[in-house]
């Protein structure tokens, strides 16, 4: 059986949407690749974040000894600060269906990526829910129809943004870290909303490890590969779309030659629920990861099978 991959690609600015979007898609369509698209379509409020993009400073060093043009131009840096922060998908609405007619999957990242990344924890469970309303308003404002699937900003998730998620009918969610697709537990509380998550480390997290550079980063996912089950790497418009697409469209050259089978999530969680009751529970716990600053909720330990 070949080794399976789902590219997960995060859009969390209006540079990523702008110029990060068309590039990976020219790559993804060199090699044929379909991805799943996470879009955050609202206010690009960077500036606030830029402290915190910036605090990883092993990531930050090696950014200025490997492509010392920053992965944020000047503009980014300043929204949402001295500039206004500009609405993403207004920006430019023909590039949210243009990726949806290439066969990519197109789903949500939040409504403002800020926001959600570094105040998730203390907005009420009605602004949560707000976040989320206004991201797939303007989502279906743009496209016709409503996104099925959401991906949470900086790997953030809380009871009451499941919640939220389920309770609007969403497909599954790509909310964590962890090693399989399962069920959320919080608290005593199983949600019936699968979640499929990121199993692989991003190149961001790569580069902020000792002795690992740019050239390493295809190596150190077919590593990975060699596993029996299906893998799923997060990749940036901001990063793999901009300074690091040599980087993006070598994994894809690699992994035609090795034969890797790339898929959508949306399929694979089709798939996955056809048979919801072999899929585990697992609690939700807030996680540290090497190479990246702060916490992120990541996958507890297998606790059983689902009740469905
Ligand atoms: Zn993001």
């Amino acid at each position: 059986m070949s080794p399976r991959l789902a590219i997960k690609i995060d859009v969390d600015t209006l540079e990523g949407y702008l110029r990060g979007v068309p590039a990976l898609l020219e790559v993804l369509a060199d090699f044929e690749v379909r991805a799943s698209f996470f879009l955050a379509l609202g206010p690009d409020n960077s500036g606030k974040a830029v402290f915190r993009v910036f605090r990883h400073q092993g990531f930050l060093a090696k950014m200025l000894r490997t492509r010392a043009p920053a992965i944020y131009g000047i503009k980014t840096m300043l929204y949402g600060t001295l500039l206004k922060a500009p609405l993403i998908g207004a920006a430019a609405p023909e590039i949210l269906p243009r990726i949806a007619a290439q066969g990519h999957e197109v789903g949500l990242h939040g409504y403002d990526h800020v926001r959600w990344h570094d105040h998730l924890f203390d907005l009420t469970r009605e602004g949560v829910a707000r976040e989320i309303s206004l991201a797939q308003e303007t989502f279906t404002a743009l496209l016709g129809w409503p996104a099925r699937s959401f991906a949470a900003p900086g790997w953030q998730c809380s009871r009451e943004s499941r919640e939220a998620l389920a309770a609007r009918g969403f497909l599954y969610a790509s909310d964590t870290r962890g090693r399989a697709p399962y069920f959320p537990r919080f608290g005593e509380r199983v949600l019936p909303m699968l979640e499929i998550p990121t199993t692989l480390q991003t190149l961001d997290e790569l580069l902020g490890l000792d002795g690992c550079l740019p050239q390493d980063f295809t190596r150190l996912v077919f590593k990975r590969l060699e596993a029996s089950s299906p893998q799923v790497l997060t990749v940036h418009a901001e990063m793999e779309g901009g300074p690091f697409l040599r980087e993006f469209a070598n994994l894809l050259h690699q992994g035609r030659d090795l034969g890797v089978e790339f898929f959508r999530l949306e399929d694979w969680a089709r798939e996955l629920l056809l048979n919801p009751q072999d899929l585990p529970v697992s609690r939700v716990e807030s996680i540290r990861l090497p190479g990246r600053a702060g916490r992120v909720s990541g996958q507890g330990p297998r606790e059983g099978r689902s009740p469905w």
